[in-house]
């Protein structure tokens, strides 16, 4: 059996050779929680208990820097659940008629809006008025205008607006991004990001345009925008899209059901990206230069992550990506600390941008320009 010093030498050998990488969690991650760490805590409410809200709960009892304290929910009997199952005391759960006296509750410092996406948005403005910061899952609304209400709402209020984009903070993903800067791959003229899975009941939320904001694009083709910007590392400029539908039923106007779209950067490079909710095996990304490349399959998923290069495979212990952000969000909120791929407010907005000119591209059938 490995001890906990060989664990430990194996991947601080690894965090040496990956600058970017929170070396830290990935540590505390395997071994159970980093007994020493004395820092603050990022004590955090959970708003919306459902399947992703469970398993952020969950991965949030191997966090050292972060602390699941409090909850808000539509639903008596799941607070009641979480009281008991992760310990939560009643004086820090709330519903959603009563969340804004949180102002009141000096035990919560931040909260985590994980509700149908077209609830980020007033949610997170009321969280922000009770002076609380605010994490928002992805999209964090459902335009750009939206985002930057929210963005504008948590300047007002001074405190920080994050979003919950778990593979900004994945090492394999943090690899390839290290690998590209240091020119492994040499120019990196194109991208291909491949995000789908097949929807199953239609009566869910994510195919109600009122709560989802649209279909597969908002949901998961949102991976393939954003590794677009973080995997070439540039901003694009141009759009073009196509719409396919072949369930008119299932996916009623303004829920898309398969997406395809290309994104000019300044470089000349391009993306090919294909979203979709009718295709399964559909989570790749592929970065391909004029010296080598990097492909990523599963890319995006809970993981494990598979990567490798031109020079073989990204081989970096499985982390659970739920834990490392929220660790990482405590230090980025508690000590100002920056990361390689940022995933404040402002990029959560610049992602909707792009997705608004994706929209625009399949109704207009134009090339649209992209100004971040
Ligand atoms: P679920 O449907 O499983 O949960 C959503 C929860 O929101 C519900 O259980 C409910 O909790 C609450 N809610 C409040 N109002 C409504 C309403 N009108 N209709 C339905 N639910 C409502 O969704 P997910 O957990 O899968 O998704 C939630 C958010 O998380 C989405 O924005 C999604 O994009 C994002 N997400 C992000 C992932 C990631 O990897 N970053 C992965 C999966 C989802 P309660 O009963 O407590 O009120």
């Amino acid at each position: 059996m490995k001890s906990r010093r060989d664990f430990l030498h194996k991947v601080s050998a690894a965090a040496a050779a990956l600058p970017f990488v929170p070396s830290l969690a990935l540590a505390d991650q395997k071994e159970g929680k980093e007994e020493s760490y004395q820092g603050p805590v990022l004590r955090v409410a959970i708003c919306g208990l459902g399947s992703y809200g469970t398993r952020v709960a969950d991965a949030m009892q191997a966090c050292t820097r972060a602390k699941l304290v409090g909850a808000i929910s539509g639903t008596p009997s799941k607070l009641k659940e979480w009281q008991s199952k992760y310990g939560i005391p009643e004086k820090n759960c709330y519903n959603y008629e009563n969340f804004d006296n949180i102002r009141n509750n000096p035990d919560i410092d931040a909260v985590y809006v994980i509700t149908p996406n077209a609830l980020h948005k007033p949610q997170a403005i009321r969280v922000a008025k009770a002076g609380k910061h605010v994490i928002s899952e992805k999209p964090m609304a459902l335009n750009a205008a939206e985002g930057q209400e929210m963005v504008d709402a948590c300047k007002k209020a001074n405190v920080k607006l994050l979003v919950g984009y778990r593979m900004h903070l994945e090492p394999k993903t943090l690899e390839i991004i290290r690998l590209r800067k240091a020119g492994e791959f040499g120019k990196t003229p194109f991208f291909q990001g491949l995000c789908g899975f097949k929807i199953g009941d239609p009566t869910q939320w994510r195919l109600d345009k009122k709560l989802a904001g649209g279909g597969s694009l908002m949901d998961i083709g949102i991976y393939a925008v954003n590794g677009s910007r973080y995997m070439l590392g540039e901003e694009p400029t141009w759009v073009t899209a196509q719409e396919v539908k072949t369930d008119p039923v299932k996916f009623k106007e303004g829920v898309d059901e398969t997406i395809t779209f290309q994104l000019g950067f300044p470089s000349g490079a391009v993306a090919s990206c294909l979203s979709t909710y009718s295709m399964n095996n559909l989570d790749r990304f592929f970065l391909n230069g004029d010296k080598g490349f990097a492909e990523m399959w599963p890319s995006t998923g809970y993981g494990p992550i598979k990567a490798h290069t031109n020079k073989g495979e990204i081989e970096y212990p499985h982390v659970t990506h739920q834990t490392v952000q929220m660790d990482e969000m405590s230090d980025i909120i508690l000590k100002g600390k920056k990361v390689e791929v940022p995933l404040d407010g402002e990029e959560g907005v610049k992602d909707l941008k792009i997705m608004d000119a994706i929209v625009e591209a399949t109704k207009t059938g134009k090339k649209i320009p992209i100004k971040l």
